[in-house]
């Protein structure tokens, strides 16, 4: 058995995270062009005509870009809960029927040999869902686009193998940086997306589960630095007596270029 994962883009100019069995072949949101997306697949190795399956968290155009195209050329289904397809609909252009597939949020669903798991996530979009998918004993889970965690997210990921986790915005950047006030304030917000203080926070509750593996995410390009990112978890989990390296293991995703593959239980 063999579960694998690798992100394609993550930041918040697109998004796209490729996660597979040897038999099932997802893609965790699609928003890039499906250009870019495929060149990516290519560049891993993935038969772009191998994809199962379109799982979208959230109706953001950095999160759907090119779902539509990619379902319409590979003849792909899009999965996305009922509030997301209706505030997606407009967006993606027109979906054969057969490839519209509704999840609830309370039901797990299987693609294949992949069990999915839907969690509400707190983020302003129709109804924003994270994803904890497995496939045998080994657990992955996609967590972006949040403005903060609690106790029921971090219980529902602690189990993973493997957690992509947000790690948006520097706090200082961002209250220095050129967004609007409003944006600015929507960021931070309850709705918005976690900073890379929550983000290290939020690692030290999970290492109390069976975490080896956090993938920082969703980085913002105007706020934020790859460096910046890691360093900051990195102070947060040594200040709590956590060694990064040993007791697991940071890495980083990146806006324009695929990320390192890793293969669970390989
Ligand atoms: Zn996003
Ligand atoms: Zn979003």
């Amino acid at each position: 058995m063999r579960f694998s994962i690798c992100s394609l883009f993550s930041g918040s100019s697109g998004n796209c995270t490729y996660v597979g069995s040897e038999d099932t072949h997802i893609l965790v949101d699609c928003g890039c062009t499906g250009k870019k997306v495929m060149q990516s697949l290519d560049q891993i190795g993935m038969d772009s005509k191998a994809i199962d399956a379109i799982l979208i968290t959230h109706e953001h155009t950095d999160h759907i870009q090119g779902a539509g195209v990619l379902s319409r050329k590979l003849n792909v289904p899009i999965y996305a809960n009922e509030d997301t397809w209706n505030a997606m609909r407009d967006k993606v252009g027109k979906i054969d029927e057969k490839n519209i597939r509704i999840f609830s949020n309370d039901m797990d669903f299987y693609i294949k040999d992949i069990n999915i798991e839907p969690y509400q996530i707190p983020h302003d979009a129709a109804n924003p869902v994270g994803f904890c998918l497995y496939c045998g004993n080994k657990k992955i889970s996609i967590t972006t686009d949040l403005g903060y965690t609690n106790n029921k997210i971090i219980n529902k990921i602690m189990d993973s193998d493997l957690v992509v986790l947000e790690s948006n915005h520097d706090i200082d950047m961002l209250k220095a940086g050129p967004y609007p006030f409003v944006l600015k304030r929507r960021i931070l917000g309850k709705k918005g997306h976690l900073s890379n203080t929550d983000a290290g926070k939020a690692i030290t509750e999970l290492i109390n589960g069976k975490v080896t593996h956090v993938l920082l995410g969703h980085l913002s390009r105007q706020n934020n630095l790859p460096e910046l990112a890691y360093q900051t978890v990195v102070e947060i989990l040594t200040s709590n007596g956590i060694k990064p390296g040993s007791d697991l293991v940071i890495d980083m995703t990146y806006r324009d270029q695929v990320g390192n593959f890793y293969h669970l239980g390989a």
